[in-house]
């Protein structure tokens, strides 16, 4: 049978929301790098029992299960007791681990509360896993072909642990069958118009790989995914798969794998060596924020100007008062206006201006919350285009930073 993990988190403020699991998703990315899918995720609560029953409903599905959470020295957490009464290894002491923990606590300058001596307690016959950043050590239990690993619930300290002591480890252990992944970032066309657009391609791809769809705001991503004992055949389909949808999407695929919308236009622009600086009223600086986001960014970012009040377009961006007074802030006389006034001030060879209703106030029958205009392009070629945005102020910024990056790069890489 092909290796499969299954992700097991344990906590009550999981279940109740009140955390939001980021580890399984990282535990999954990071599985993947090494051609292990991931095949259930359960969550449990901070009890015995139930972690117990987690773990039997696991084995069933994984060679590999990785729990989270659950490791600390309190009686609410109940992961080793749960190890060591499901795989019969009772909780023994070791020395070496408590040097470290009080070593740990020395480092930070504290006496090491009493309670702490229950961080050396540990199921016998485990292989440890030492915590750089914290006192819960990780744990490696091998039984009956299985690997059950668990690893303390804060993130910065599980994700250094997984990364450099379980990952290696784990492909040691286990060679996996080869899972390539290929992904298209496409930014124009939403997901019902890309799945209408490509059903036949999609219908006729081979059993080994499966197409995900990965909406995000305008970006969506398309996410193939082969997997094969038959690397070479595998490596084949899936370029013809990509070429097949390359081939029908066009321009709109505007990058693959692991890349955005700024780190394109950042690259877009210093390859054609040209410079692009924003004027920003709705985004109150999001669209700048993103911009330098991306490393290097000063070669081809000179800055931007956030004018939320009309004062402020008039007097920074030279907007002229009766503009806004007869079409109001947010029309596409103003955030025309705005851009002329950016590229004055500002030399750079491209703009974008943004002028919007966030809401959840100001909107009008005429301009409901959501409305949005961006002007977008060069000295010698521009465009105005309104946007009807849906969702909540943060949804409605996202929506414009990412369609004013994506209008910015079109024209970029059009060179107009
Ligand atoms: P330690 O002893 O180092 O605190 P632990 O294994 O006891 O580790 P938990 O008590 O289960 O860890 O969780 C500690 C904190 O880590 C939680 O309050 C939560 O903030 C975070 N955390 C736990 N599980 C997850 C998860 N699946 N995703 C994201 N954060 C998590």
């Amino acid at each position: 049978m092909e290796h499969a993990a299954v992700l097991v988190t344990i906590g009550n403020e999981l279940l109740s929301g009140l955390t939001v699991d980021t580890n399984s998703a990282f535990l999954a990315r990071g599985l993947a790098s090494i051609g292990l899918k991931v095949r259930m995720k359960l969550s449990a609560a901070d009890s015995i029992p139930e972690i117990v029953h987690a773990l039997h409903l696991a084995e069933q599905q994984g060679t590999v299960i990785l729990l989270s959470g659950g490791l600390g020295p309190t009686s609410d957490d109940c992961t080793k007791p749960a190890l060591a009464e499901r795989y019969g290894r009772p909780l023994i002491f070791y020395p070496h681990v408590m040097e470290a923990v009080q070593a740990h606590f020395r480092r930070l300058g504290r006496t090491m509360p009493e309670i702490n001596r229950n961080q050396a307690l540990l199921p016998e016959r485990s292989t440890l896993l030492p915590n750089a950043f914290g006192t819960a050590w990780g744990i490696w239990i091998e039984e009956g072909g299985k690997h059950i690993i668990a690893l303390p619930g804060v993130p910065f300290e599980l994700k250094p642990m997984f990364t450099e002591q379980v990952l290696p480890r784990l492909q040691q252990k286990l060679p996996p069958s080869p899972l390539l992944s290929r992904t298209l970032h496409i930014f124009g066309m939403g997901e019902s118009a890309i799945a209408e657009r490509i059903a036949d391609i999609e219908r006729s791809l081979p059993p080994a790989i499966s197409l995900a769809y990965l909406p995000h705001y305008s970006v969506v991503r398309l996410r193939l995914t082969g997997s094969s004992p038959d690397a070479d055949a595998l490596r084949n389909q899936m370029h013809e798969a990509e070429q097949n949808l390359l081939h029908r999407l066009g321009d709109a695929v505007f990058g693959f794998d692991d890349t955005s919308l700024e780190a394109e236009l950042g690259k877009a622009l210093r390859a054609a060596g040209k410079s692009i600086a924003v004027a920003e009223s709705c985004t109150g600086g999001a669209l700048a924020a993103r911009i330098v986001s991306v490393a290097g960014a000063s070669d081809y970012f000179p800055g931007s100007i956030v004018a939320y009040a009309n004062e402020v377009k008039q007097h920074l961006l030279d907007v002229p008062a009766d503009l806004i007074g007869q079409y109001g802030a947010v029309s596409e006389a103003v955030v025309q206006a705005m851009l002329n006034g950016l590229l004055q001030r500002i030399p750079a060879d491209y703009g974008a201006a943004i002028s919007g209703i966030a809401g959840p106030d100001g909107g009008t029958a005429e301009k409901p919350v959501g409305t949005v205009w961006i002007a977008t392009g060069s000295r010698a070629n521009r465009q105005a285009r309104r946007f009807q945005f849906r969702g909540n102020r943060n949804d409605v910024i996202e929506y414009a930073v990412m369609n004013a990056l994506g209008l910015l790069l079109q024209q970029v890489r059009a060179g107009s």
